[in-house]
């Protein structure tokens, strides 16, 4: 139930008495609470309250981050959204999504789905300068966390070689979500010392030679891709890597049955367009070809093989938390989630840190797949 304070904000924001009572219903809009602090939630959206909305109070509005569109032609993508004009192009940072606010005193983390994550939430403060916040209460830090020891995320990018890491791409205003221009932005990067996804620099067109050199080193680098973005932050496009698209296959590969078909054929036909784009051909397709099949493949035959073993099929992490009541708080907010999340392992570190380790079981994959060795027909 959704307590009548929260209602009258929304009624004060402009969404109707009707709209309410369907979100309500339908569970588009959820009340949480966060160490004391209460907010409402929005798994559905309402108007400009974006999907992951986060409502504290009447002053305290924290837009869902947008949907940023993808191109698969770059050359097609970059002339229909920047004609002849200037745009940056950033590092597409392989992580989770993190909007960073503070809110009565405290500075909270917020995901995409617009839950305040207890773990993100206690380790911002090694990212992120109080001295911003105390500056500019309006406004808020938008970044990816990206590392090996994620809670989300099996893997991270490679020059984060341990632990996880914040790097800040965008910077909103409370209530409109408006963005700051690109510029000011890098500039409260550096007088901060906020760390910031790389910027490969400002491009035109003109410059698409380089920018397929840039995606094809980004690709044997292992990142994952770039977003182009105008200097006003009005047109944003995102493109992957072609080793992004063959790593994710892999990576899913190995729970199968857990993804939507979608998951798998998207990854697909943005590879295709790369090989068509580039006119790929001979050896350098057969490359191709060969990894997407492996990474398609091999992982899910693993998994079968396991569960014929007679294991589950899991996933194992491990993340770095200052005081252990956030591990725990982990556990909870995975349940919130609907994910089976258990921990199996806490290691005190040299730094008065703790190392926990989780396991997460897909029970789903593991059921389907054991189904199918026994002879399920279908
Ligand atoms: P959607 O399609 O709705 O954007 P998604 O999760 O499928 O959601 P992704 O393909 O992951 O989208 O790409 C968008 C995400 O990329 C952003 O939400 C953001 O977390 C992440 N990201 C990483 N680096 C940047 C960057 N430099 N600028 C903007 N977003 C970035």
């Amino acid at each position: 139930m959704v307590s009548s304070k929260f209602k009258e904000i929304l009624l004060k924001l402009g969404v109707s008495q009707e709209r309410i009572e369907t979100l309500e219903m339908k569970g588009g809009i959820v009340e949480d609470e966060f160490d004391g602090i209460r907010y409402l939630r929005f798994k559905d959206s309402a108007g400009k309250l974006r999907r992951g909305t986060v409502i504290f109070n009447e002053r305290e509005v924290i837009l869902g981050f947008p949907h940023i569109k993808r191109v698969v032609n770059l050359e097609e993508g970059i002339r229909r959204a920047f004609k002849n004009r200037e745009f940056y192009v950033e590092e597409k940072v392989d992580g989770y999504n993190v909007r960073v606010a503070k809110v009565n005193d405290k500075i909270v983390a917020i995901t995409r789905g617009g839950f305040i994550c207890p773990f993100t939430t206690e380790r911002i403060a090694d990212f992120v300068p109080e001295e911003f916040f105390k500056d500019n209460p309006n406004l808020i830090l938008v970044g990816e966390m990206a590392g090996p020891e994620s809670p989300y995320l099996v893997e991270g990018p490679p020059y984060v070689k341990e632990d996880i890491m914040f790097f800040l791409f965008d910077v909103q205003e409370k209530g409109t979500g408006k963005s700051l221009p690109v510029e000011e932005r890098l500039k409260i990067a550096e007088e901060y010392g906020i760390p910031h996804v790389e910027v490969f620099g400002k491009f035109t067109r003109n410059d698409l030679g380089e920018l397929y050199e840039l995606i094809e080193r980004l690709s044997r680098e292992g990142r994952e891709g770039i977003v182009m973005k105008s200097p006003d932050m009005k047109r944003i496009v995102k493109y992957v890597t072609p080793f992004a698209n063959i790593n994710d296959i892999r990576i899913g590969a190995r729970v199968f049955y857990e993804l939507p078909p979608g998951y798998f054929t998207s990854r697909i036909s943005r590879l295709a367009f790369y090989i068509a784009e580039k006119r790929l051909k001979g050896e350098s397709l057969r490359k191709l070809a060969e990894d997407l099949g492996m990474a398609l493949l091999q992982p899910l035959v693993e998994s079968i093989l396991d569960v014929e073993q007679g294991e589950d099929i899991a996933e194992v992490f491990k993340i770095r938390v200052k005081k252990i009541e956030t591990a725990y708080k982990m556990v909870t907010h995975f349940e919130k989630l609907g994910l089976n999340i258990e921990i199996v392992d806490i290691e005190e570190l040299s730094n008065g840190m703790w190392r926990v380790t989780f396991k997460r079981v897909y029970s789903d994959a593991t059921s389907e797949i054991r189904e199918l060795i026994g002879g399920k027909a279908f």
